[in-house]
């Protein structure tokens, strides 16, 4: 995909971005994976590489994000961006985009990412790729090329906006590791403030509620994940899942299929059109291991699959499989764990 070059637009634009996340003012673990993609870019452009703080990240945190990788950060506080906001959120990063020109803009596709980049998009004419796997630079131009998954995922998609300054793109959390932290970096905190107005907000958040329990857990972030799918044949043996969930403290995936039953929430969905997981252990039964699905273990560190069918696909990726009958081996692993359990009191 290509745009009309003009280069009168590209002026002036100089510099690699990230923006980084904070909650409660601790720094987000997306902030350091974005760092880490975003350094290389920044050594091939010889740049200098920004972390965007917006909300109160303590003095530590921030120079956490320079031992990570960061040249500078650049961080706004004030109490209305403490919490995320689309309006006080966009209108402060256009105002910082406006005044410093980065050729580079690259944020999580997490929720946050996922709404305030394309506002952000609208508000300075840039083109936006979403979800992006991959990240480069185009020898010769400089371009940024931003690759994701198209058309169901049966291709890989390189997308440029070469007419357009910053070049925007979302990453999927967890599709790189954290960029080490070195602590002999050193760079430079600069702390901005933006006009009052652009911090008005017509939407406030009056409290918020996380979910609890297993259902509740973040599969973005579990170190173990247990997904059920079709071979669960219907809704009530999902409660099948959700049980070896809770005995292993896992966080509970899905396939699409799953899903769009209606057996479990959309939060759950892992692959393509879902989340991308990266646990030290991804335990998956009755689902066939379709390239969507795959796409969202790519990282997971040990995948264990159980299905009936000794050609699914998912043998082709497992580091263990188990062909067998789902409504057995859970039972019979639940029944090891119980074991191992009252072993141990
Ligand atoms: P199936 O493919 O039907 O597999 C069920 C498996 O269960 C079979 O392998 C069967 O052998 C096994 N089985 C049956 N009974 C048992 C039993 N008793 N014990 C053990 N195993 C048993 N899919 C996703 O998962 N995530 C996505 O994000 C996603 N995004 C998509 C985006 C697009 C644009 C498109 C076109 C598709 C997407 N899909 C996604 C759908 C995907 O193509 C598959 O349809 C889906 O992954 C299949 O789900 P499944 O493995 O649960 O079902």
């Amino acid at each position: 995909m290509d745009t009309t070059a003009d280069p009168e637009g590209l002026k002036g634009y100089s510099g690699v971005w990230v923006l980084g996340e904070q909650k409660a003012g601790v720094v987000q673990p997306i902030s350091f994976e974005l760092l880490a993609r975003a350094r290389a870019l920044a050594d091939i452009r010889r740049v200098p590489l920004t972390a965007v703080m917006l909300g109160r990240t303590g003095e530590e945190g921030l120079r956490d994000l320079i031992r990570r990788g960061a040249d500078r950060v650049l961080a706004v506080e004030a109490p209305e961006l403490e919490v995320f906001l689309p309006e006080p959120h966009a209108r402060t990063l256009e105002h910082l985009i406006r005044r410093h020109k980065p050729e580079i803009l690259i944020a999580g596709a997490t929720s946050t990412g996922r709404t305030l980049m394309p506002l952000v998009a609208v508000k300075c004419h840039a083109g936006l790729t979403a979800d992006c796997t991959s990240l480069a630079i185009e020898e010769g131009t400089g371009n940024l090329l931003q690759i994701r998954p198209a058309i169901g995922g049966n291709i890989m998609a390189t997308i440029k906006s070469p007419a357009h300054r910053p070049q925007l793109a979302t990453v999927r959390p967890r599709s790189m590791k954290p960029a080490p932290a070195d602590p002999a970096r050193t760079g430079e905190v600069v702390r901005e403030t933006v006009p009052a107005e652009l911090l008005r907000s017509r939407v406030r958040r009056l409290s918020f509620e996380g979910a609890s329990g297993t259902a509740g857990v973040n599969i973005e972030e579990a170190d173990v994940v247990v997904s059920g799918g079709k071979g669960l044949k219907k809704r009530e043996n999902m409660a099948l899942i959700l049980k070896l969930a809770e005995a292993l403290h896992a966080g509970v995936g899905a396939s699409r299929d799953a899903v769009d039953r209606g057996w479990i929430g959309y939060p759950h969905q892992v692959g393509l059109s879902g989340k991308t997981v990266s646990p030290k252990l991804y335990l998956c039964f009755g689902i066939s291991g379709s390239i969507q699905h795959l796409a969202g273990i790519k990282t997971a560190e040990t995948i264990v699959a159980v299905n009936t069918n000794p050609e699914a696909q998912i043998f082709k990726v497992a580091n263990f499989g188990i062909v067998g009958d789902l409504f057995e081996v859970i039972p019979a692993l639940m029944r090891r764990l119980e074991q191992r359990r009252s072993r141990r009191k």
